[in-house]
This record gives C-alpha cells, sequence and structure tokens, in this order.
C-alpha cells in the first residue's frame, strides 16, 4: 500500500513538473487596466521574441502600445480585445506577466522572458523614414513614388537563363537573385530562356513615356491637353505611379508573340510563360500585380505579363488568398496581423506606437508599405 503511494505520488510530481514545462502561463489585462492616457510618450524601441526594451524620450508616463506586446509576447498574453478599448497600458501593469523579469525606471522599461545579451545582433530602422522600403510597398495611383525614389541596390541583368531585350536592363538585386532562380526553374521545366521586355524604368523614363503619349494623343485625335492627358493615363501610368520605378516588376514576353509583333497582349496568359508563372511566381516571392478579376481595385488592366517582387512569405499568402497588393495591405492593417505555421505578421501604425526608432533583433524581418504602416515579419524556427 505505501509502496504503490509512492508511486503514485512520483506519477504526479512527474506530470505537474511536465505540465509546468510545456505550459506558458498566460496573462489577460482586465478592462480597469486598459485605460485612455492624455500625453503619450516617444520611444526607441528594442523588440525580440519574448524581448521589449523602451526608453523614452519625454516626460510623459510610461505607456506600452498592445500592438508592441502582441509581438513580443504572444505566447504569454491572452487574446487583447480588438475593438473599442484603448491600445496601451501602464508600464507596471506588466509585472503581471507571466515569468517576466520587468524594469521600470524613469526613462526606461524592459521586459524579457527571453534573455537579451547587449552584445547581440540586432538591426536597426527609423520609423519616421518616408521612403519605401523591403519589398511589399505600395505604389499605384494613390501611393506614388517620390521623384528621386531610387532603388540603391540595382544590378544589371546577366544570367543564362534570361534574355533582357535592351542593353543594361536592371532589377533590385533581391529581386533579380530569385528572377534568376525563378528562370533557373523555368529553364528546367522547358528548355527556354524567359525573355524580360521592361524591368526599372527611372522616373524620367516614366515621364518621357507618359509626355511623348500626351504629345500623340494630341496629334492623332486632335484632343486638348486634358483629354490628351487622361488617355495617356488609362494606357502608361503616370510618372511616380509605375511599378517599374520600384526595381521590382518585369514585364516578360515570348519569342512567338514578339514575333507577331505582340510583345505585351493579354494572350500571354494562355502562352506556356503565362502559365507558368502564375503558379510558381509565388515560390520565387513574385505575383501576378494585375490580375483579371481585380482591375477596379488595381485600376490597371489585365496585365498577365507583368510581375512584382514582393518576397517571401507575402507572394505565398497573396497567391493563397487570390489577393492584389493593395488587398493584402488593407488585411493587415485592419486586422494588424496575419498568423501562420511558420511565421507571424504585425502591423504597426507608427502614430499608435509612439516609436521613433525601432531595432529588431534576428528572426524578425520590418518593411513599409509606402503608405504610413510598418510591417513586421516573425519567422519561426
Ligand atoms: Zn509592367
Amino acid at each position: 500500500m505505501k509502496k504503490r503511494g509512492t508511486i503514485f505520488l512520483i506519477l504526479i510530481t512527474i506530470f505537474l513538473l511536465s505540465g509546468c514545462n510545456n505550459q506558458v502561463q498566460k496573462y489577460t489585462f482586465t478592462q480597469e487596466e486598459l485605460g485612455e492616457f492624455e500625453s503619450l510618450p516617444k520611444y526607441k524601441i528594442w523588440i525580440g521574441e519574448g524581448y521589449l526594451k523602451l526608453e523614452k524620450k519625454n516626460n510623459a508616463p510610461h505607456l506600452i502600445s498592445l500592438d508592441l506586446l502582441r509581438i513580443a509576447f504572444p505566447e504569454y498574453l491572452s487574446d487583447i480585445p480588438e475593438d473599442g478599448v484603448p491600445r496601451y497600458v501602464k508600464a507596471e501593469i506588466l509585472t503581471k506577466v507571466p515569468q517576466a523579469q520587468v524594469t521600470v525606471t524613469e526613462n526606461i522599461v524592459e521586459i524579457g522572458i527571453n534573455k537579451r545579451e547587449e552584445t547581440e545582433n540586432y538591426n536597426y530602422v527609423n520609423l519616421n523614414w518616408e521612403d519605401p522600403l523591403g519589398y511589399i510597398f505600395l505604389v499605384n495611383k494613390a501611393f506614388p513614388l517620390n521623384k528621386n525614389y531610387e532603388d540603391q541596390s540595382l544590378k544589371e541583368i546577366k544570367s543564362p537563363h534570361l534574355q533582357p531585350m535592351y542593353n543594361n536592363m536592371r532589377l533590385s538585386e533581391e529581386a533579380l537573385l530569385n528572377l534568376e532562380k525563378m528562370a533557373d526553374a523555368f529553364y528546367k521545366d522547358n528548355k527556354l530562356p524567359l525573355i524580360l521586355v521592361s524591368t526599372y524604368r527611372d522616373y524620367n523614363h516614366q515621364d518621357r513615356l507618359f509626355t511623348n503619349r500626351i504629345a500623340s494623343n494630341r496629334a492623332n485625335y486632335g484632343l486638348n491637353y486634358e483629354d490628351a492627358y487622361k488617355k495617356a493615363s488609362e494606357i502608361i501610368a503616370i510618372p511616380g505611379t509605375s511599378e517599374h520605378q520600384s526595381g521590382l516588376a518585369i514585364d516578360f514576353s515570348n519569342s512567338s508573340l514578339m514575333q507577331k509583333g505582340r510583345t505585351l497582349v493579354s494572350d500571354f496568359s494562355n502562352e506556356k510563360e503565362g502559365k507558368w508563372l502564375l503558379n510558381r511566381g509565388k515560390d520565387f516571392g513574385f505575383i501576378l500585380r494585375y490580375p483579371k478579376d481585380k482591375t477596379d481595385i488595381t485600376e490597371i488592366v489585365f496585365e498577365p505579363w507583368h510581375y512584382r517582387y514582393v518576397g517571401y512569405p507575402h507572394s505565398q499568402i497573396i497567391f493563397e488568398n487570390n489577393w492584389t497588393l493593395e488587398e493584402y495591405l488593407e488585411y493587415l492593417e485592419v486586422e494588424s496581423k496575419y498568423l501562420h505555421e511558420d511565421y507571424d505578421l504585425f502591423y504597426l501604425d507608427s502614430q499608435k506606437i509612439f516609436g521613433d526608432e525601432i531595432y529588431y533583433f534576428d528572426g524578425i524581418k520590418i518593411e513599409n508599405d509606402n503608405k504610413g504602416g510598418w510591417i513586421l515579419t516573425k519567422f519561426k524556427k
């Protein structure tokens, strides 16, 4: 009897210990802990998995945005109500987060479940940065690129399985690396190179194309400037609104269409290249940017030849949900997150997290959307 009792006790202990190890204790904020605040602090932010440090820049009380907590401690915080509640908590509340080590001083709040060493590598971005950063920024009529915007990593396209139509065609470095991989895969399947009609175009090039079209519309149709401009804008992107200025867009064609003088036509969707790119582009970070059934959203006609590099996992998500880039970014902004088995995405509005600078540790990628939002991608191991 005594022996059986001992075994029972050992089993209970093992059960409890293993339970403690596997189970994350969660903390839910009460309504009282979530409050409205008038004076808002400005912060310098360090963020990593299970780690958040904020250095205050003014005299306001320490207030932490729930969006930041959600990114750093998804495991430890229960779902925070999204609607009708303020988005900030007082720093002192963080001491209630289980397993957290919290330090609150006059200027610094540090909350760590996973300890960070000062020597660890982190990357840095200024959230007041206005130029596009990363690969998912929007370029359209509503959100044009600055006249002077130029990707700093542009590289000339030279690859055995890529056939540029002109000399010195260039693309943003990461887009090019993935385009080369895609061309290799296409070659493996079809024993053909991918033909590139247009890649990076600078603002001035786009401006010339547009101005020439206005002139020819006036000459050919006898239109006044306004009507000629309007007609030109239906065919050619207004300078600053072309994705080609981003260095991330590509127009493809193939030899049979080009022989017929029909380089960029909707029939490309029925060609070997058009079909292959539609299904496989996502594997290399590319999306069909102007689909047939989404012209009301993109405000661009169906362009089966135009692909845009957005990178992984964005290309995968956009493909699976049958979204345009506009719809994807809208989703992230409204929902503020997209959770997946392999990665989590979070949307940050720099106005709402009071951050000027953000330092982020390995495993996090940060990009902006060219309309005031920042997207953090956290890759899971
Ligand atoms: Zn194009």
